[in-house]
Protein backbone atom coordinates (compact mmCIF):
# COMPACT_ATOMS: atom_id res chain seq x y z
CA UNK A 1 0.00 0.00 0.00
CA UNK A 2 1.01 3.64 -0.71
CA UNK A 3 0.56 6.59 1.72
CA UNK A 4 -0.13 10.05 0.44
CA UNK A 5 0.43 11.94 3.77
CA UNK A 6 -1.20 15.68 3.74
CA UNK A 7 0.66 17.83 5.74
CA UNK A 8 4.14 17.40 6.99
CA UNK A 9 3.47 18.56 10.62
CA UNK A 10 4.90 16.33 13.32
CA UNK A 11 1.69 13.68 13.07
CA UNK A 12 2.31 13.40 9.11
CA UNK A 13 6.31 13.25 10.15
CA UNK A 14 5.57 10.71 12.79
CA UNK A 15 3.51 8.42 10.32
CA UNK A 16 5.60 8.76 7.41
CA UNK A 17 8.42 8.03 9.41
CA UNK A 18 6.72 4.80 10.51
CA UNK A 19 5.32 3.46 7.27
CA UNK A 20 8.44 4.33 5.45
CA UNK A 21 10.20 1.94 8.18
CA UNK A 22 7.56 -0.66 7.25
CA UNK A 23 8.67 -0.96 3.55
CA UNK A 24 5.68 1.52 2.50
CA UNK A 25 5.94 4.26 -0.46
CA UNK A 26 5.17 8.01 0.89
CA UNK A 27 3.91 10.85 -0.13
CA UNK A 28 3.85 13.71 1.87
CA UNK A 29 2.25 17.27 0.29
CA UNK A 30 2.69 20.22 2.38
CA UNK A 31 1.32 23.59 1.44
CA UNK A 32 3.30 25.85 2.98
CA UNK A 33 6.83 26.49 1.69
CA UNK A 34 8.58 24.79 4.75
CA UNK A 35 8.25 21.14 6.81
CA UNK A 36 7.23 21.17 10.30
CA UNK A 37 3.95 22.40 10.67
CA UNK A 38 3.43 24.87 13.37
CA UNK A 39 6.76 23.03 15.10
CA UNK A 40 8.97 24.98 12.42
CA UNK A 41 11.92 26.60 13.17
CA UNK A 42 14.53 28.28 11.47
CA UNK A 43 17.83 29.78 12.25
CA UNK A 44 17.87 33.97 12.63
CA UNK A 45 21.30 35.27 13.96
CA UNK A 46 22.74 32.06 15.33
CA UNK A 47 19.33 31.87 17.54
CA UNK A 48 16.90 28.95 16.17
CA UNK A 49 13.60 30.90 16.13
CA UNK A 50 10.25 29.19 16.82
CA UNK A 51 8.64 30.71 13.94
CA UNK A 52 4.47 29.57 14.93
CA UNK A 53 4.81 30.32 18.75
CA UNK A 54 6.80 29.10 21.54
CA UNK A 55 7.37 25.43 21.86
CA UNK A 56 8.59 23.80 24.94
CA UNK A 57 8.39 19.74 24.40
CA UNK A 58 7.35 18.04 27.70
CA UNK A 59 5.93 14.70 28.59
CA UNK A 60 4.87 12.35 31.16
CA UNK A 61 5.40 9.50 28.84
CA UNK A 62 9.23 7.45 28.92
CA UNK A 63 8.38 6.15 25.84
CA UNK A 64 7.32 9.26 23.84
CA UNK A 65 10.54 11.23 25.36
CA UNK A 66 12.79 8.23 23.96
CA UNK A 67 10.91 8.16 20.69
CA UNK A 68 11.75 12.09 20.46
CA UNK A 69 15.44 11.81 21.61
CA UNK A 70 16.25 9.59 18.76
CA UNK A 71 16.18 12.66 16.24
CA UNK A 72 17.47 15.50 18.52
CA UNK A 73 19.53 16.31 21.98
CA UNK A 74 16.98 18.06 24.15
CA UNK A 75 18.34 20.56 26.71
CA UNK A 76 17.54 20.89 30.55
CA UNK A 77 15.49 23.92 29.53
CA UNK A 78 11.88 24.47 32.17
CA UNK A 79 9.54 26.76 30.85
CA UNK A 80 8.83 29.85 33.80
CA UNK A 81 6.99 31.96 31.76
CA UNK A 82 6.70 35.85 33.80
CA UNK A 83 3.41 37.72 33.59
CA UNK A 84 3.14 41.51 32.75
CA UNK A 85 -0.34 43.11 34.71
CA UNK A 86 0.12 46.85 34.08
CA UNK A 87 4.02 46.32 35.29
CA UNK A 88 3.05 44.25 37.58
CA UNK A 89 5.74 41.17 37.13
CA UNK A 90 4.23 37.85 38.72
CA UNK A 91 5.49 34.37 38.45
CA UNK A 92 3.66 31.69 36.31
CA UNK A 93 2.13 28.83 36.68
CA UNK A 94 0.43 30.15 39.86
CA UNK A 95 2.51 29.63 43.08
CA UNK A 96 3.51 30.28 46.31
CA UNK A 97 5.38 33.39 44.19
CA UNK A 98 2.62 34.58 42.55
CA UNK A 99 0.41 34.72 46.10
CA UNK A 100 2.86 36.12 48.23
CA UNK A 101 3.89 38.82 45.35
CA UNK A 102 0.14 39.46 45.24
CA UNK A 103 -0.83 39.21 49.10
CA UNK A 104 2.53 38.84 50.88
CA UNK A 105 1.51 35.55 52.15
CA UNK A 106 3.97 33.41 53.37
CA UNK A 107 3.00 29.68 53.81
CA UNK A 108 0.94 27.68 51.71
CA UNK A 109 -2.05 27.63 54.60
CA UNK A 110 -1.99 31.58 54.46
CA UNK A 111 -2.51 31.04 50.52
CA UNK A 112 -5.49 28.63 51.18
CA UNK A 113 -7.24 30.70 53.40
CA UNK A 114 -6.61 34.14 51.11
CA UNK A 115 -8.39 31.70 48.07
CA UNK A 116 -11.03 30.62 50.24
CA UNK A 117 -11.95 34.13 51.65
CA UNK A 118 -12.24 35.19 47.90
CA UNK A 119 -14.48 31.79 46.78
CA UNK A 120 -16.84 32.67 49.64
CA UNK A 121 -17.20 36.31 48.94
CA UNK A 122 -18.11 34.54 45.32
CA UNK A 123 -20.60 32.64 46.05
CA UNK A 124 -19.61 29.59 43.76
CA UNK A 125 -21.68 26.59 44.26
CA UNK A 126 -22.01 23.24 42.38
CA UNK A 127 -19.28 22.18 39.91
CA UNK A 128 -18.06 25.00 37.43
CA UNK A 129 -20.04 26.25 34.46
CA UNK A 130 -17.57 27.84 32.31
CA UNK A 131 -14.03 28.99 32.45
CA UNK A 132 -14.79 32.02 35.46
CA UNK A 133 -15.80 29.81 37.82
CA UNK A 134 -13.39 27.58 37.16
CA UNK A 135 -10.70 29.74 37.57
CA UNK A 136 -12.00 31.46 40.61
CA UNK A 137 -12.80 28.29 42.11
CA UNK A 138 -9.14 27.36 41.93
CA UNK A 139 -7.72 30.24 42.70
CA UNK A 140 -9.72 33.18 43.83
CA UNK A 141 -10.69 36.73 42.50
CA UNK A 142 -7.15 38.56 42.62
CA UNK A 143 -5.29 36.04 40.70
CA UNK A 144 -8.68 35.38 37.64
CA UNK A 145 -8.71 39.34 37.71
CA UNK A 146 -4.55 40.09 37.44
CA UNK A 147 -3.50 36.92 35.47
CA UNK A 148 -6.69 35.16 33.11
CA UNK A 149 -8.89 37.12 32.51
CA UNK A 150 -7.32 39.64 30.03
CA UNK A 151 -5.37 36.85 29.00
CA UNK A 152 -7.91 34.34 28.40
CA UNK A 153 -10.38 36.69 26.30
CA UNK A 154 -7.63 38.13 24.18
CA UNK A 155 -6.24 34.71 23.42
CA UNK A 156 -10.23 33.34 22.78
CA UNK A 157 -11.99 36.68 21.75
CA UNK A 158 -14.66 35.35 24.06
CA UNK A 159 -15.97 36.42 27.49
CA UNK A 160 -14.46 33.80 29.68
CA UNK A 161 -18.36 33.05 30.79
CA UNK A 162 -18.52 31.54 27.82
CA UNK A 163 -15.29 29.53 27.39
CA UNK A 164 -15.26 25.92 28.58
CA UNK A 165 -13.44 25.06 31.93
CA UNK A 166 -11.25 22.85 30.70
CA UNK A 167 -8.90 25.23 28.88
CA UNK A 168 -7.63 27.14 32.73
CA UNK A 169 -7.28 22.96 33.96
CA UNK A 170 -4.14 22.93 31.35
CA UNK A 171 -2.74 25.14 34.32
CA UNK A 172 -1.06 23.80 37.77
CA UNK A 173 -1.59 26.16 40.65
CA UNK A 174 1.15 24.81 43.28
CA UNK A 175 0.99 25.69 46.64
CA UNK A 176 5.36 25.40 46.80
CA UNK A 177 7.18 27.76 45.27
CA UNK A 178 7.97 26.53 42.13
CA UNK A 179 7.68 28.29 38.66
CA UNK A 180 7.64 25.39 36.52
CA UNK A 181 5.24 25.52 34.60
CA UNK A 182 5.09 22.08 33.74
CA UNK A 183 4.34 18.91 35.70
CA UNK A 184 5.68 16.66 33.49
CA UNK A 185 9.08 14.27 34.25
CA UNK A 186 10.40 14.94 31.14
CA UNK A 187 10.70 18.43 29.23
CA UNK A 188 13.43 20.57 27.17
CA UNK A 189 14.00 22.20 23.69
CA UNK A 190 15.94 20.55 21.18
CA UNK A 191 19.48 22.27 20.60
CA UNK A 192 19.54 22.71 16.98
CA UNK A 193 15.92 23.59 17.12
CA UNK A 194 13.09 21.99 15.83
CA UNK A 195 12.99 21.66 12.17
CA UNK A 196 16.02 19.06 12.11
CA UNK A 197 13.62 16.43 13.80
CA UNK A 198 11.07 16.83 11.03
CA UNK A 199 13.55 16.90 8.61
CA UNK A 200 15.12 13.27 9.73
CA UNK A 201 11.89 11.96 10.26
CA UNK A 202 11.21 12.61 6.02
CA UNK A 203 14.83 11.84 5.37
CA UNK A 204 14.02 8.02 3.89
CA UNK A 205 14.33 7.21 0.58
CA UNK A 206 10.94 5.88 0.59
CA UNK A 207 9.28 9.33 1.27
CA UNK A 208 9.58 12.17 -1.65
CA UNK A 209 8.10 15.39 0.06
CA UNK A 210 6.95 18.05 -2.00
CA UNK A 211 6.06 21.65 -0.66
CA UNK A 212 3.52 24.48 -2.01
CA UNK A 213 1.19 22.09 -2.50
CA UNK A 214 -2.48 22.41 -1.57
CA UNK A 215 -4.41 18.98 -1.64
CA UNK A 216 -7.47 20.43 -2.32
CA UNK A 217 -5.85 21.69 -5.54
CA UNK A 218 -5.91 18.10 -6.70
CA UNK A 219 -8.16 16.50 -4.60
CA UNK A 220 -9.91 13.97 -6.62
CA UNK A 221 -6.84 12.34 -8.52
CA UNK A 222 -5.66 11.82 -4.73
CA UNK A 223 -8.39 10.34 -3.50
CA UNK A 224 -9.16 8.19 -6.65
CA UNK A 225 -5.85 6.58 -6.56
CA UNK A 226 -7.34 2.57 -5.16
CA UNK A 227 -3.59 2.06 -4.45
CA UNK A 228 -3.07 4.97 -2.23
CA UNK A 229 -4.36 5.43 1.21
CA UNK A 230 -4.16 9.22 2.80
CA UNK A 231 -3.36 10.36 5.73
CA UNK A 232 -4.87 14.23 6.41
CA UNK A 233 -4.10 16.29 8.65
CA UNK A 234 -5.71 19.36 7.58
CA UNK A 235 -9.12 21.07 8.81
CA UNK A 236 -11.74 18.16 8.64
CA UNK A 237 -14.67 20.32 8.00
CA UNK A 238 -12.32 21.97 4.86
CA UNK A 239 -12.29 18.48 3.45
CA UNK A 240 -16.40 18.08 3.19
CA UNK A 241 -16.46 21.72 1.66
CA UNK A 242 -18.05 22.79 4.75
CA UNK A 243 -20.98 20.30 3.89
CA UNK A 244 -22.36 20.47 7.81
CA UNK A 245 -21.00 23.39 8.34
CA UNK A 246 -18.00 25.31 9.95
CA UNK A 247 -15.63 24.07 12.99
CA UNK A 248 -14.76 26.93 15.37
CA UNK A 249 -10.42 27.81 15.43
CA UNK A 250 -8.68 30.58 16.84
CA UNK A 251 -6.00 32.07 14.85
CA UNK A 252 -2.60 34.31 15.62
CA UNK A 253 -0.34 36.45 13.92
CA UNK A 254 3.34 36.33 14.99
CA UNK A 255 5.64 39.70 14.83
CA UNK A 256 9.04 38.95 14.66
CA UNK A 257 11.71 41.27 15.20
CA UNK A 258 15.76 41.50 15.31
CA UNK A 259 16.72 44.02 18.25
CA UNK A 260 20.32 45.17 18.57
CA UNK A 261 20.29 44.53 22.41
CA UNK A 262 21.91 40.86 23.94
CA UNK A 263 19.19 40.66 26.37
CA UNK A 264 15.60 42.19 25.82
CA UNK A 265 13.60 40.76 28.54
CA UNK A 266 15.10 38.56 30.83
CA UNK A 267 13.41 35.46 30.32
CA UNK A 268 12.02 33.57 26.91
CA UNK A 269 8.45 33.98 27.70
CA UNK A 270 6.65 37.24 28.82
CA UNK A 271 2.56 36.97 28.99
CA UNK A 272 0.84 40.21 28.73
CA UNK A 273 -1.88 39.78 31.30
CA UNK A 274 -4.16 42.68 31.46
CA UNK A 275 -6.65 43.62 28.49
CA UNK A 276 -5.27 46.44 26.45
CA UNK A 277 -2.01 45.17 25.26
CA UNK A 278 -2.98 43.83 21.84
CA UNK A 279 -0.87 40.81 22.66
CA UNK A 280 -0.77 38.04 24.51
CA UNK A 281 3.37 37.26 24.96
CA UNK A 282 6.59 38.20 23.61
CA UNK A 283 8.82 35.46 23.26
CA UNK A 284 12.77 36.02 23.18
CA UNK A 285 14.14 33.26 21.49
CA UNK A 286 17.37 32.76 22.26
CA UNK A 287 16.24 32.45 26.25
CA UNK A 288 15.18 28.81 24.90
CA UNK A 289 18.82 27.87 24.06
CA UNK A 290 20.14 29.68 27.16
CA UNK A 291 21.86 33.12 25.48
CA UNK A 292 23.15 30.50 22.46
CA UNK A 293 23.36 33.00 19.50
CA UNK A 294 24.67 36.62 18.49
CA UNK A 295 25.69 38.42 21.77
CA UNK A 296 24.98 41.87 19.93
CA UNK A 297 21.11 40.39 19.14
CA UNK A 298 18.16 39.45 20.03
CA UNK A 299 15.06 37.75 18.24
CA UNK A 300 11.64 38.55 19.56
CA UNK A 301 8.37 37.51 18.25
CA UNK A 302 4.94 38.98 20.07
CA UNK A 303 2.18 37.07 19.45
CA UNK A 304 -1.29 38.36 18.44
CA UNK A 305 -4.78 36.43 18.57
CA UNK A 306 -6.82 36.85 15.64
CA UNK A 307 -10.85 35.73 14.44
CA UNK A 308 -10.78 32.77 12.43
CA UNK A 309 -11.95 33.23 9.08
CA UNK A 310 -12.04 30.79 6.17
CA UNK A 311 -8.24 30.59 4.66
CA UNK A 312 -6.32 31.86 7.71
CA UNK A 313 -3.90 29.38 9.35
CA UNK A 314 -6.66 27.49 12.25
CA UNK A 315 -3.91 27.71 15.03
CA UNK A 316 -6.01 26.33 17.96
CA UNK A 317 -9.51 24.52 18.24
CA UNK A 318 -12.02 25.69 19.66
CA UNK A 319 -13.27 22.56 21.81
CA UNK A 320 -16.83 23.80 23.26
CA UNK A 321 -19.57 21.44 23.44
CA UNK A 322 -20.90 23.01 19.95
CA UNK A 323 -17.64 22.28 18.21
CA UNK A 324 -17.83 18.80 19.62
CA UNK A 325 -20.81 17.72 18.19
CA UNK A 326 -19.86 19.36 14.97
CA UNK A 327 -16.70 17.15 15.00
CA UNK A 328 -18.79 14.04 15.73
CA UNK A 329 -20.72 14.75 12.91
CA UNK A 330 -17.61 14.68 10.75
CA UNK A 331 -16.00 11.64 11.93
CA UNK A 332 -19.69 9.48 11.27
CA UNK A 333 -19.41 11.40 8.05
CA UNK A 334 -15.86 10.21 7.30
CA UNK A 335 -16.73 6.92 7.91
CA UNK A 336 -19.76 6.77 5.48
CA UNK A 337 -17.90 8.27 2.87
CA UNK A 338 -14.30 7.51 2.78
CA UNK A 339 -12.72 4.25 4.19
CA UNK A 340 -9.39 5.26 2.46
CA UNK A 341 -8.44 8.43 4.08
CA UNK A 342 -7.31 8.93 8.18
CA UNK A 343 -7.29 11.89 9.75
CA UNK A 344 -4.91 12.81 12.13
CA UNK A 345 -2.93 15.61 13.95
CA UNK A 346 -4.37 18.48 15.75
CA UNK A 347 -6.57 19.94 12.67
CA UNK A 348 -7.88 16.65 11.35
CA UNK A 349 -8.93 15.18 14.87
CA UNK A 350 -9.78 18.81 15.96
CA UNK A 351 -7.71 18.20 19.62
CA UNK A 352 -5.89 20.65 21.65
CA UNK A 353 -2.71 18.26 21.21
CA UNK A 354 0.57 18.98 22.70
CA UNK A 355 3.63 17.74 20.53
CA UNK A 356 3.81 14.24 23.15
CA UNK A 357 -0.18 14.07 22.10
CA UNK A 358 0.54 14.49 18.75
CA UNK A 359 3.29 12.21 18.32
CA UNK A 360 1.60 9.13 20.93
CA UNK A 361 -1.74 9.83 18.61
CA UNK A 362 1.12 9.28 15.40
CA UNK A 363 2.06 5.84 16.70
CA UNK A 364 -1.72 4.89 17.59
CA UNK A 365 -2.87 5.32 14.11
CA UNK A 366 0.46 3.61 12.93
CA UNK A 367 -0.05 0.81 15.30
CA UNK A 368 -4.04 0.53 13.97
CA UNK A 369 -2.76 1.03 10.46
CA UNK A 370 0.24 -2.06 10.67
CA UNK A 371 -0.44 -4.39 13.66
P1 LIG B 1 0.39 21.08 12.24
O1 LIG B 1 1.69 21.43 12.83
O2 LIG B 1 -0.66 22.14 12.16
O3 LIG B 1 0.67 20.50 10.78
C1 LIG B 1 -0.32 20.38 9.80
C2 LIG B 1 0.36 20.63 8.46
O4 LIG B 1 -0.58 20.34 7.43
C3 LIG B 1 0.78 22.07 8.29
O5 LIG B 1 2.13 22.13 7.89
C4 LIG B 1 -0.16 22.59 7.21
O6 LIG B 1 0.44 23.58 6.39
C5 LIG B 1 -0.45 21.33 6.43
N1 LIG B 1 -1.70 21.36 5.69
C6 LIG B 1 -2.92 21.69 6.17
N2 LIG B 1 -3.84 21.64 5.19
C7 LIG B 1 -3.19 21.27 4.08
C8 LIG B 1 -3.60 21.05 2.73
N3 LIG B 1 -4.86 21.26 2.34
N4 LIG B 1 -2.67 20.66 1.81
C9 LIG B 1 -1.37 20.49 2.18
N5 LIG B 1 -0.93 20.70 3.44
C10 LIG B 1 -1.83 21.08 4.38
N6 LIG B 1 2.80 21.81 22.01
C11 LIG B 1 3.68 21.51 23.01
O7 LIG B 1 3.85 20.33 23.32
N7 LIG B 1 4.36 22.50 23.66
C12 LIG B 1 4.21 23.82 23.35
O8 LIG B 1 4.86 24.68 23.98
C13 LIG B 1 3.31 24.16 22.32
N8 LIG B 1 3.11 25.45 21.99
C14 LIG B 1 2.25 25.75 20.97
C15 LIG B 1 2.10 27.10 20.63
C16 LIG B 1 1.25 27.45 19.59
C17 LIG B 1 1.09 28.90 19.23
C18 LIG B 1 0.51 26.44 18.90
C19 LIG B 1 -0.43 26.82 17.79
C20 LIG B 1 0.66 25.12 19.24
C21 LIG B 1 1.53 24.75 20.28
N9 LIG B 1 1.75 23.41 20.61
C22 LIG B 1 2.61 23.10 21.64
C23 LIG B 1 1.06 22.32 19.91
C24 LIG B 1 1.88 21.76 18.71
O9 LIG B 1 2.12 22.80 17.79
C25 LIG B 1 1.09 20.62 18.05
O10 LIG B 1 0.87 19.56 18.95
C26 LIG B 1 1.74 20.02 16.79
O11 LIG B 1 2.47 20.95 16.05
C27 LIG B 1 0.64 19.41 15.94
O12 LIG B 1 1.16 18.83 14.79
P2 LIG B 1 0.19 18.47 13.58
O13 LIG B 1 1.00 17.74 12.59
O14 LIG B 1 -1.04 17.86 14.09
O15 LIG B 1 -0.31 19.89 13.00
N1 LIG C 1 -3.76 31.52 30.67
C1 LIG C 1 -4.01 32.66 31.41
N2 LIG C 1 -2.97 33.47 31.76
C2 LIG C 1 -1.69 33.19 31.42
C3 LIG C 1 -1.43 32.02 30.67
C4 LIG C 1 -2.48 31.21 30.32
O1 LIG C 1 -5.15 32.95 31.72
O2 LIG C 1 -0.78 33.98 31.75
C5 LIG C 1 -4.91 30.67 30.28
C6 LIG C 1 -5.43 31.01 28.90
O3 LIG C 1 -6.83 30.83 28.90
C7 LIG C 1 -4.78 29.96 28.03
C8 LIG C 1 -4.80 28.75 28.96
O4 LIG C 1 -4.53 29.32 30.25
O5 LIG C 1 -5.52 29.73 26.85
C9 LIG C 1 -3.80 27.69 28.64
O6 LIG C 1 -2.51 28.26 28.67
P1 LIG C 1 -1.30 27.62 27.87
O7 LIG C 1 -0.07 28.36 28.25
O8 LIG C 1 -1.33 26.16 28.06
O9 LIG C 1 -1.71 28.00 26.39
P2 LIG C 1 -1.05 27.62 24.97
O10 LIG C 1 0.43 27.53 25.17
O11 LIG C 1 -1.68 26.35 24.56
O12 LIG C 1 -1.47 28.76 24.12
Amino acid sequence: MNYLVVGSGLFGSVFAYEAAKRGHHVTVIEKRGHVGGNIYTKEIEGIQVHMYGAHIFHTQSKEIWDYVNQFAEFNNYVNSPIANFNGEIYNLPFNMNTFNKLWGVITPEQAKAKIEEQKSELNLSGPPKNLEEQAESLVGFDVYQKLIKGYTEKQWGESALKLPAFIIRRLPVRFTYDNNYFNDRYQGIPMGGYTQIIEQLLASDLIDVKLNVDFFDGRDSYLNDPNTKVIFTGMIDQFFDYKLGDLSYRSLRFETEVRDVDNFQGNAVVNYTDAQTPYTRIIEHKHFEFGKGNKNKTVITREFPQDFHRGDEPYYPVNNQQNKQLYAQYVNLARQTCPNVLFGGRLGLYRYYNMDQTIMAALELVKREFE
